[in-house]
C-alpha cells in the first residue's frame, strides 16, 4: 500500500515539474509576442468589439490617368478589411462600367454612386460635391455607431489604419504621409491633448490636417447643419473648414494613433497626364498595331 502511494506521489510531483515548465515556456512566448506587436491587436475579445463598428469609407473617384489602377490597389487592401461599407463616387453624369466591375470582384460591400463636379466656379475643391453625396447616403442609413473616412482613390493604407480608426470616440486624427515634399504631417500633443500642428504650409488654417488625417463619427452627421464640404472655401481649407463645423477646438480633436512611430495613411498622387488612344496609336504606328487589341485600363 505504502509502495502504490510513493508511486501515486511521484506521478504527481512530475506533472507538476512539467506543467509549470509548459506554463513557463508559453508566458514566455506569450510576452515576446506581446513585446513584438500590438498587444491590443492580439487581444481578440478587444479587437473583435472594435471590429464590430462600421467603417464608412468615401471615396471621390474621376476618369483620369491611372484611376482602374488606383480603384484596384485600394480595393486590394479593402477586401481584407472587416466591417466596411466602402462608399465611391464618381466625378460625372453616370458611374463607370470598368469601375464598378472592379468594386464588384473586390467582394466588399460598397455602394457605387455618381455627383458630378460644379466646374462653372474659379474654386477648384475637388471632391467637394462627391464627398457631400456620400454624406446625405450614410444618413439616409441613420447608422446609429460607425465612423466615416475620407479615403480618396490615389491613397494608400496600412492594414492597422482600419482597426486604429475604429478607436475614435468623436473626432480622431492621425499623421499622414508623403505631402509633396513634406515626409509626413503630424499632431502636436501635449499631456493627451492636442495643441497644434505639424505641417510647413497654411499655418492660418485652425485645423492644419490633410483629408487622410481625421475619422468622424456618424453622430456628427445628425447636426444641424450637417456639416459638408464647400466649394466655396479656398484651395487647401476644405479640411479645415469642414472640420470647424464638426469640433469646436483643436483640444476636442482625439490623436489615436499616437502608440504608432510610422505613418498608417499616405497621401501618394496620381499622375497628372493624359494616356494616348489606341486608335491614335494605330494611326502613328500602323504597320505595329495593325492588329492591338483595345485593352481596358
Ligand atoms: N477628384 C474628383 N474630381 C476631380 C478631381 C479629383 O472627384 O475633378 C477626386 C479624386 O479621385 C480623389 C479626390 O477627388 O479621390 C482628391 O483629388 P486628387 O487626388 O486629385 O487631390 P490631391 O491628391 O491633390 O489632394
Ligand atoms: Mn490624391
Amino acid at each position: 500500500m505504502k509502495q502504490y502511494m510513493r508511486q501515486i506521489l511521484k506521478l504527481a510531483l512530475g506533472f507538476l515539474v512539467m506543467s509549470s515548465a509548459l506554463t513557463f515556456v508559453l508566458f514566455s512566448i506569450g510576452k515576446l509576442r506581446v513585446n513584438t506587436e500590438h498587444s491590443e491587436l492580439l487581444d481578440r475579445s478587444y479587437s473583435n468589439a472594435l471590429r464590430a463598428r462600421t467603417l464608412f469609407l468615401i471615396t471621390p473617384t474621376v476618369n483620369r490617368y491611372g484611376q482602374l489602377a488606383h480603384i484596384t490597389r485600394l480595393a486590394n487592401t479593402l477586401r481584407q478589411v472587416e466591417n466596411l461599407h466602402w462608399i465611391v463616387i464618381e466625378d460625372g453624369n453616370a458611374t463607370n462600367p470598368n469601375v464598378e466591375a472592379q468594386l464588384n470582384r473586390s467582394k466588399t460591400k460598397y455602394t457605387y454612386l455618381f455627383a458630378e463636379t460644379n466646374r462653372t466656379t474659379l474654386l477648384k475643391g475637388r471632391g467637394v460635391e462627391q464627398r457631400n453625396l456620400a454624406i446625405d447616403y450614410i444618413r439616409s442609413l441613420k447608422p446609429k455607431d460607425g465612423l466615416v473616412y475620407f479615403a480618396d482613390d490615389d491613397n494608400s493604407f496600412d492594414l492597422e489604419l482600419f482597426d486604429v480608426l475604429r478607436r475614435t470616440k468623436y473626432c480622431g486624427v492621425i499623421p499622414v504621409g508623403l505631402l509633396a515634399q513634406l515626409p509626413f504631417e503630424d499632431i502636436d500633443v501635449v499631456d493627451d491633448k492636442v495643441v497644434g500642428f505639424f505641417t510647413i504650409f497654411g499655418f492660418d488654417r485652425k485645423y492644419q490636417i490633410d483629408m487622410a488625417g481625421f475619422v468622424v463619427h456618424v453622430s456628427a452627421f445628425y447636426k444641424d447643419p450637417v456639416p459638408k464640404f464647400y466649394r466655396t472655401v479656398m484651395g487647401g481649407r476644405l479640411e479645415s473648414d469642414f472640420l470647424a463645423q464638426v469640433v469646436n477646438d483643436p483640444s476636442e480633436l482625439e490623436p489615436i494613433a499616437r502608440d504608432y512611430d510610422r505613418v498608417l495613411a499616405w497621401h501618394t498622387k496620381s499622375e497628372n497626364r493624359e494616356a494616348w488612344t489606341v486608335d491614335r496609336i494605330k494611326s502613328l504606328y500602323p504597320d505595329k498595331w495593325k492588329r492591338a487589341r483595345k485593352l481596358i485600363v
